[in-house]
């Protein structure tokens, strides 16, 4: 892999676990993977666990992220978080338009753009999901949909956009079990390096990692790691995930 993209295995725990299994997960993870620095580990739990699992990650390599934020800093926004609240406690990392938010919540390109302005003007390093539908790709739409989201995600970002993490998440791969093969992930992922202009970019792929799949993954240059949902719950799968990267180091 190239040697100015360190990889890196981020665990998007959605909206599972209740307290008690979110904190014995992070001390699992930081007896596990606590000190492993290649590849970079980050885990993004629900907004009610982000303090006890910054708590029980202290110290340790493993950095913490939440899964959306709000554009804005303060104000009356029922039931909002804002990035400035995030860094407050020891988030380093934002997940920004994933699909579950666009196609279930009705993320718009305008939205995700304004919380990615947003992840970056409170110091957070943001993660920007994009990827096709099914009939997106059947329609062979799939590097038009994704160069859209993409320029429409960096209008106005400038020289900080090398501090963006861009995750192809094709929506046909998410928790369906069916994920790209490398050379699918391979060939978008040489299409987003050019679309962000930024070879500091790294680009992960998301859509049904399982440690039985990952190490094909993990093989392909253009691969500058995963972005995992189901694989990334238990401890012991999201390991063989780590391991994987290390190995092609
Ligand atoms: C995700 O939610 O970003 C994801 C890739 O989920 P899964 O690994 O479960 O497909």
């Amino acid at each position: 892999m190239s040697t100015a993209r360190r990889a890196l295995v981020a665990g998007n725990w959605k909206m599972y676990k209740d307290r008690a299994a979110a904190k014995a997960t992070a001390l699992a993870l930081r007896e596990t993977l606590g000190s492993c620095e290649i590849p970079e580990v980050a885990v993004f739990p629900p907004f009610p666990f982000l303090a006890d699992v910054s708590e029980a990650l202290h110290g340790s390599a493993i950095s913490l992220g939440a899964q959306d934020l709000h554009p804005g800093k303060e104000g009356a926004f029922t039931g909002e978080v804002s990035g400035w609240m995030l860094r407050s406690v020891g988030c380093r990392w934002v997940i920004v338009g994933h699909s579950e938010r666009r196609h279930q919540l009705g993320e718009t390109d305008e939205v995700v753009a304004r919380k990615l302005r947003a992840a970056l003007e409170s110091g957070l390093d943001p993660i920007l999901c994009v990827g096709e539908t099914l009939q997106e790709r059947e329609r062979r739409d799939t590097e038009r949909v994704i160069e859209r989201q993409i320029e429409s995600a960096f209008h106005g970002v400038g020289t900080s956009r090398g501090q963006v993490t861009i995750a192809y998440e094709p929506v046909w791969a998410i928790g369906t079990g069916r994920n790209a093969t490398p050379e699918q992930a391979s060939e978008v992922h040489k299409r987003i390096r050019d679309w962000s202009e930024d070879a500091r970019v790294r680009v992960l792929y998301g859509g049904s990692v399982k440690p039985e799949n990952v190490g094909a993954l993990a093989k392909a240059p253009e691969i500058d790691g995963v972005l995992v949902g189901g694989a990334s719950l238990e401890v012991s799968s999201f390991a063989r995930l780590v391991a994987a990267f290390k190995s092609r180091d």
